[in-house]
């Protein structure tokens, strides 16, 4: 596309200065994940159906993305890296209605004037050109190169002392450009992404559709167990009546994290940070998601370009949508839609461990020990008397804390102890939650983890957490490390140890529907009674209902005669 077919004039070109000013301002380059956005969004413009992305170190060093996208034509490519030049838009008119990722012409020039660039492209003509700006100075040469664009910046922020005194470690700066290259491979699942730190590929997406991306991304064990949204409705956006379509993938509500990080929105193929869309799928998800924790998902939605202003936010993070409170319903309705119809089965065997929890706690007052089992009901639900109230017990639930609490008192100031997994086991992460182990390595080893690399974002574990017998699966890494990612090492250690406690104790506990006597019922509500915190499990739902003998009155209709 070296020339705009009816006039023949250059494709990349000017924008006038009326057009400038209507451009949201801000500094574009702000850190090293935004070169690679910026590269990234300008190959899905070419139409690329590959983008091979690498960095150096924290990425100051190199940054490194390569396309096979359509390329420029020598005069276009010399053109490209000054201020306010593209191809995408001519007007300011065009800016409302921009579909292309890119439309401000300032990336290149930006990142030009950020640190040194070397941008070597081909349009499928014989030869390529290298265009290089090494301290301001511009250079353009022949190059070899098939059809596409390799762009490279190296020494970014070099006389910039406060910029790169803002940044974090390598590690931190690195899990950004991961998270980036995520939201991007899963907003295009039909584009194959690679990423690579310091020569070490750590994902790759294979352009093959959305399933396949979120396997490659997050591992089977979560990216495989999910079900496929479609939804498509007639929607009123203030006024104007427009077609939505939503489509995605949703992880399955026995998989869960402590953010909203992992829910995914693209608009019209660009991903956004948006909260008001973020909640719109965790509401699809409803009760189905214990209090809390939130779901795992990936929601792109299509709507006409009239409806969508990508032209609010300097990075591009966010979009206006036009009618926003119509489209968030239509979301909510096509998850939950999805989800009703999905199989929600959860998966995994549950071990009993009765004797050992249930055994009373020297000197501790129950309080419910003048509660007395009345029965259990469905196999899920204690139901008993006490004092003036019935009281609900979920079975499960009520174990879940009791366990819990009792790790915790076992373990209250010690390193988790570990035992050794013989044969070790692999686990497979998605890129950020990678970057977080690779951070906080010691902090895993405390918590009784044993952890190497074995190539991409696969960990050989060798060693897991054993508490009072209570043994890991080595899966287990995943929900820490998920943990240690979203809270960025916050809290330290102990909050992690709570959250690692927590699902040890989940994991051996009574599942709802494993059959028991009335007599280790009344054990289970007594040691329950007992613990810190007996109204909640872990990971805070209910464990006790409790029902007064005056609602019970008023339901009958015995008015005074109580
Ligand atoms: P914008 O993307 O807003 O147009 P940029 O500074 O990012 O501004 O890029 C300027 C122009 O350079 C683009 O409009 C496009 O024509 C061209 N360009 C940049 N990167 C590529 C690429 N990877 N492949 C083909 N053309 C590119
Ligand atoms: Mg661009």
């Amino acid at each position: 596309m070296s020339r705009d077919a009816e006039t023949d004039a250059p494709a990349v070109r000017e924008l006038s200065e009326a057009t400038v000013e209507r451009i949201a301002a801000g500094e574009v380059i702000t850190r090293p994940a935004r070169v690679v956005a910026e590269l990234v969004e300008n190959a899905l413009d070419a139409g690329a159906d590959r983008v091979d992305v690498s960095v150096d170190g924290d990425g100051t060093e190199r940054v490194r993305v390569a396309d096979d996208g359509r390329g420029m034509a020598r005069e276009d490519a010399a053109r490209a890296v000054e201020p306010h030049t593209t191809s995408k838009i001519r007007a300011a008119d065009d800016l409302r209605e921009a579909t292309t990722m890119g439309f401000r012409g300032e990336a290149l020039a930006a990142i030009a004037d950020a640190g040194d660039i070397e941008l070597v492209t081909s349009d499928g003509s014989p030869v390529g050109t290298r265009v290089t700006i090494t301290d301001g100075d511009k250079r353009i040469e022949d190059a070899g190169r098939a059809r596409g664009t390799t762009v490279v910046v190296t020494d970014l922020f070099g006389d910039r002392p406060a910029r790169r005194e803002s940044l974090a470690s390598p590690a931190r700066e690195f899990g950004r450009v991961s998270e980036l290259l995520t939201a991007y491979a899963l907003a295009r699942p039909e584009v194959a992404f690679s990423l690579e730190h310091d020569g070490r590929e750590t994902a790759s997406t294979p352009g093959t559709g959305l399933r396949d991306a979120l396997v490659a991304l997050y591992g089977r064990e979560t990216g495989g167990e999910s079900t496929a949204v479609t939804h498509r409705s007639g929607v009123d956006l203030a006024d104007r009546a427009a077609n939505l379509a939503v489509e995605g993938r949703l992880c399955y509500p026995s998989t869960t994290r402590s953010t909203r990080d992992h829910v995914h929105v693209a608009v019209n193929g660009r991903p956004v940070r948006d909260d008001a869309l973020r909640r719109a799928v965790a509401r699809g998800y409803g009760s189905l998601l214990p209090s809390g924790r939130e779901p795992v998902a990936v929601v792109r939605i299509d709507l006409p370009a009239w409806a969508v202003d990508p032209n609010v936010h300097p990075a591009k993070a966010r979009v206006a949508i036009r009618g926003a409170d119509a489209v968030a319903d239509a979301v909510e309705t096509g998850v939950c839609e999805a989800l009703t119809t999905a199989d929600l089965r959860r998966s995994g065997e549950v071990a009993m461990d009765l004797d050992s929890s249930l055994a009373p706690v020297e000197g501790t007052d129950s309080e419910f020990a003048d509660a007395t089992v009345l029965g259990v009901f469905r196999d899920l639900y204690v139901v008993c008397e006490a004092g003036d109230d019935l009281l609900v017990v979920d079975q499960h639930a009520a174990h879940e804390r009791v366990n819990f609490e009792r790790l915790r008192t076992a373990l209250s100031d010690e390193a988790v102890p570990s035992a050794a997994l013989d044969p070790a086991e692999t686990v497979t992460l998605d890129p950020p939650t990678a970057a977080a182990v690779e951070e906080h390595r010691e902090d895993l080893a405390t918590l009784g983890f044993s952890v190497d690399p074995f190539g991409g974002t696969t960990y050989r574990v060798t060693a897991v957490p054993a508490p009072l017998g209570r043994v890991a699966d080595a899966a287990a890494l995943c929900g820490v490390a998920a943990d240690l990612r979203d809270s960025g090492g916050r809290g330290g250690t102990d909050a992690l140890r709570e959250a690692l406690l927590a699902d040890l104790a989940c994991h051996p506990s009574l599942k709802a529907g494993d059959a028991l006597d009335r007599e280790t019922a009344g054990r289970l509500v007594e040691r329950l009674g007992e613990c810190d915190q007996p109204y909640a499990c872990p990971h805070g739902r209910p464990t006790v209902l409790s029902v007064e003998a005056s609602t019970l009155a008023d339901g009958f209709e015995r008015h005074g005669s109580r």
